[in-house]
């Protein structure tokens, strides 16, 4: 079943991380990349935003703490299959959704 929503991913175990591409000035110069991360819970969102939300709409609701730049990615962990014998061990790979 393809995830496209909060709700999705949400039942999907998904877990969800930004991470800042703004870029921080002082003084009016150029600072550099801002590069704040943060691990989104991804049960607050969707009591927030809703179900429905599509996951694509999801970077333009989001807006960074330290430098107000709108310019976040998200990285979606995506738990894997069990694996047989090793159901103990939870692996995770990351997806990346644009
Ligand atoms: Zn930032």
């Amino acid at each position: 079943m393809p995830v496209l929503t909060l709700g999705d991913a949400f039942d999907a175990g998904w877990r969800v991380r930004t991470k800042c591409l703004g870029l921080l000035y002082v003084e009016d110069k150029l600072f550099g990349g801002c590069g704040e991360k943060c691990d989104l819970s991804m049960e607050t969102l969707v009591w927030t935003r809703g179900r429905a939300l599509p996951l694509s709409k999801l970077p333009e609701r989001l807006k960074c703490p330290r430098c107000g730049s709108r310019r976040v990615r998200l990285l979606y962990d995506v738990p894997s299959e069990p694996i047989s014998g090793e159901e103990s061990v939870q692996v995770w790979s990351t997806k990346d959704v644009e």
